[in-house]
């Protein structure tokens, strides 16, 4: 489900930009092959989002959809987990597919790699994306320091231009 949910809201394309730039989020782990990619795709690599697709699911509204899902899945781990078999879920995960706004994000990301000459320049952008928005999170966070991390994002994602026209149709239409 979740896999299927990545492929709807078309992550590849950004994670192809992301990978070409050193920031794979399998580097190092031991059940990456060499030639042969991941041998042991678990769950909790599934659930877990870095900052640009936080970012992504953010601004499309989907992110509480995205964490009420797999708050219902057990036993999920550092790059393993201990998921049983069957478990029951309450809420199903529905994600539209919004390729074109990944697409277009990635665009983004790839010129912005290419324009900034320091060396991870999208990477730590990505950690930036992540830190705020994992604070939002947090409910007991008054609300002007929540606004203010609002700001923080949008002036982030500011050279994020073919993204933001999408996801302005995107708001206004929305997608089928
Ligand atoms: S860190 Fe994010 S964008 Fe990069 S490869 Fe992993 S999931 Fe994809
Ligand atoms: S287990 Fe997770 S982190 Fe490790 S290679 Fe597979 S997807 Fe990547």
């Amino acid at each position: 489900m979740g896999i299927h949910a990545l492929d709807e809201i078309g992550s590849d394309s950004i994670c192809k930009v992301c990978i070409s730039n050193g920031g794979s989020c399998c580097q190092g782990c031991r059940h990456l092959a060499t030639g042969l990619g991941c041998q042991q795709r678990n769950t909790s690599c599934t659930a877990w989002l870095c900052g640009f697709l936080k970012y992504f699911l953010y601004e499309t509204g989907l992110l509480e959809e995205w964490n009420d899902f797999w708050k219902q899945v057990p036993g999920q781990e550092y790059r393993e987990d201990f998921t049983p078999e069957l478990f029951f879920v309450n809420k199903p995960l529905h994600l539209p597919d919004i390729r074109s706004l990944s697409v277009a994000l990635a665009a983004d990301l790839q010129e912005l790699s290419k324009s900034r000459i320091a060396i991870g320049f999208i990477l730590k952008l990505r950690e930036k994306m992540d830190k705020y928005i994992d604070q939002l999170d947090n409910s007991r966070l008054p609300s002007k320091k929540k606004t203010k991390i609002k700001r923080k994002i949008k002036v982030l994602s500011i050279p994020f231009h073919r993204f933001h026209n999408e996801l302005y149709n995107y708001r206004q239409n929305g997608m089928k």
